[in-house]
């Protein structure tokens, strides 16, 4: 379906990302990965998709605090596949503390690699995108960018914003067959979410399994994670014919969670 596409997909070394870089491949894009890990399993991610899917992948190492990088990652994609067709915003971290005890530095990080990343990566991408008549644009936000929890006052507004910009996005391009869509997840077992069980397991003094299933159980109908692989799904879904017509939404994979 995706056949002769070229993706980029940020902070897909992990998690969500590589899931849906693996998805999009799967129906035949060419990959841009992007994130942090060691040099040799960057490598053997690359070899992996490759082999697995008969497609085209290369790396970028930006780093999405720094809006040069991402000029370049854009420039590299351009430069090795042509062009950039489809665009998913998905590095992001995750701190956690109260707005008065919230360490500064960490805020500054938080906002600028899950919200202003976004912002230099479409600013990059949105020219040719508009010569050429087409593109796909992903953001992945969370149930964080339309409701709130206590302690994640960073992410939380950093979320917000993102589904806000998906919408400005999405209304200064919709003469150019560009849509822009916010995907958002409730709890989807990645390294991210394993570092805030295990944080809290050690806080409360309990085991991990029993948190997580606390943590799901405080928030969703459903009582499980969602897969990486069903957000992949997803993203593939978004670039389909049968989205060519949806843009600007928030579209919730979230077990119930936003729907009390
Ligand atoms: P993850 O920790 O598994 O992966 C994060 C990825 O981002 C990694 O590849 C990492 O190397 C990359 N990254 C981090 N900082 C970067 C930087 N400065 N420059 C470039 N890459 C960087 O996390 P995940 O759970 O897969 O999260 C992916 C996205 O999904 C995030 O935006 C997160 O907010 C969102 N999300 C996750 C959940 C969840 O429950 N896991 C829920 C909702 C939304």
């Amino acid at each position: 379906m995706l056949k002769g596409k070229n993706a980029i997909v940020t902070g897909s070394t992990s998690g969500i990302g590589l899931a849906i870089a693996h998805s999009l491949a799967e129906q035949g894009a060419n990959i841009l990965l992007n994130g942090f890990a060691e040099k040799s399993a960057i490598t053997a991610l690359v070899s992996e998709l490759q082999e697995k899917y008969a497609v085209r992948v290369d790396y970028s190492p930006a780093d999405m605090t720094k809006p040069n990088d991402i000029v370049d990652m854009v420039a590299m994609c351009d430069r090795i596949f042509g062009r950039t067709d489809i665009l998913v915003n998905n590095a992001g971290i995750q701190f956690t503390g109260t707005v008065d005890g919230y360490p500064v530095e960490k805020w500054d990080q938080i906002i600028s690699i899950n919200l202003s990343a976004s912002f230099h990566t479409m600013r990059a991408v949105l020219p040719g995108m508009k010569k050429r008549n087409f593109g796909r644009i992903i953001n992945i936000a969370s149930v964080h960018g339309l409701v709130a929890s206590a302690n994640k006052g960073a992410y939380v507004a950093a979320k917000h914003g993102l589904v806000g910009l998906t919408k400005v996005v999405a209304l200064e391009n919709g003469d150019f067959n560009i849509t822009c869509n916010a995907i958002c997840p409730g709890w989807v077992n990645t390294p991210l979410v394993d570092k805030q069980v295990a944080d809290r397991a050690a806080a409360e003094n309990k085991d991990p399994q029993l948190v997580s299933q606390e943590m799901i159980g405080e928030k969703q109908a459903i009582k499980r994670f969602t897969s990486p692989e069903q957000i992949g799904g997803l993203a593939v879904y978004f670039c389909s014919n049968a989205a060519s017509t949806t843009t600007g939404s928030a579209y919730t994979i979230d077990g119930g969670w936003t729907a009390e």
